[in-house]
């Protein structure tokens, strides 16, 4: 659950700045939106999903539920809000990776707490959470607990709004960079670093990541790939680990172990598709288990998969 957007990524020579000349080298479209793209790794990886979220009434909207039909994610409770325009994520990229992200707000938070289809979530083996109004992520998240499914959440840059407190305490598993790992010890009772009850996997950009458990933790370097674009690698990530620890069974209804070795092969499947994010264009990513396997190579830890 959460945004669901049509996404522009413009290709230039230098990123712009006041009074400067950029040129324009290429220009791509298509779907995007965290919720979107995690669902969409996620169907390539071989799971079903079904996005929560809010799209406009307009030409892109439409074209983003058609995109995400065919790409074998149910968006039948997408909410279409005739009265908004689809969200559109502007992605401007230099050759050196470098970019500039713009946004505008649209319908992608039209979804709310009364468009939530109970039985439909609670039919579900896992909910993953990217967004949406304060109000709507607490009401998807508790929701879930309710109903004993189990819960991740991605809060980006909401980790630094108290808003989102109630959703991120009701999350049993959390991703975040860096820079929100610290944000989220400073701000919150929940210390990444420090012993926990849930579990949390921080990402390191270009080195890899660590799932901290209540028992300990568990780290990978990642990939080195020649990254052009990491807009997205966060959403491959999340949606790599989810794809292996829903197919080994890692999660089950009592939610999320909390022994550090269950998450040996989740952290090395995110490792593999943040890398394959970081090394596409555009922020949606295609995943599936061939692409996995020929990030890992020759390395003996293929072998896991
Ligand atoms: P976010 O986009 O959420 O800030 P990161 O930038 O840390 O997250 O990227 C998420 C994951 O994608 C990383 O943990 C890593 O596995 C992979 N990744 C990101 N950038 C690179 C890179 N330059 N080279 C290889 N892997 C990368």
């Amino acid at each position: 659950a959460g945004h669901i957007n049509w996404d522009v990524t413009i290709h230039v020579d230098e990123l712009p700045e006041r009074d400067g000349e950029t040129r324009i080298e290429r220009l791509e479209q298509s779907g995007g939106g965290s919720a979107a793209n995690v669902a969409v790794g996620l169907g390539g990886l071989g799971g079903r999903s079904i996005v929560f979220g809010s799209v406009g009434g307009d030409e892109s909207g439409a074209l983003v539920l058609r995109e995400l039909a065919n790409a074998g994610v149910d968006p039948g409770h997408v909410l279409v809000d005739a009265g908004e325009a689809t969200s559109v994520t502007y992605v401007i990229v230099d050759g050196g990776g470098e970019l500039l992200m713009l946004a505008n707000e649209g319908a992608n938070e039209s979804f709310s707490a009364a468009d939530l289809d109970r039985d439909t979530l609670a039919a579900a083996d896992h909910l993953h959470l990217t967004g949406q109004q304060p109000a709507t992520a607490a009401a998807l998240a508790t929701g879930a607990a309710e109903v004993g499914v189990t819960r991740s959440f991605d809060p980006g840059r909401r980790v630094r709004d108290r808003e989102y407190d109630a959703a991120l305490h009701a999350a049993d598993l959390l991703f975040v960079n860096d820079r929100e790992a610290d944000a989220l010890a400073a701000g919150t009772d929940i210390d990444p670093r420090a012993p926990t009850d849930r579990v949390i996997a921080v990402k390191h950009g270009g080195s890899g990541a660590t799932v901290h458990t209540p028992h300990g933790d568990v780290s990978h370097p990642g990939f080195e790939v020649d990254a052009v674009d990491t807009a997205g690698a966060g959403d491959a990530f999340a949606a790599g680990f989810l794809g292996a620890a829903l197919r080994d069974s890692a999660i089950t209804g009592d939610g999320f172990p909390h022994d550090p070795r269950e998450y040996q092969v989740p952290l090395l499947v995110a490792n593999a598709c943040g890398a394959i994010a970081a090394e596409t264009v555009t922020a949606r990513t295609d995943l599936s288990w061939d692409r996995v396997r020929s990030m890992m190579g020759e390395s003996p830890e293929s072998d896991l998969l």
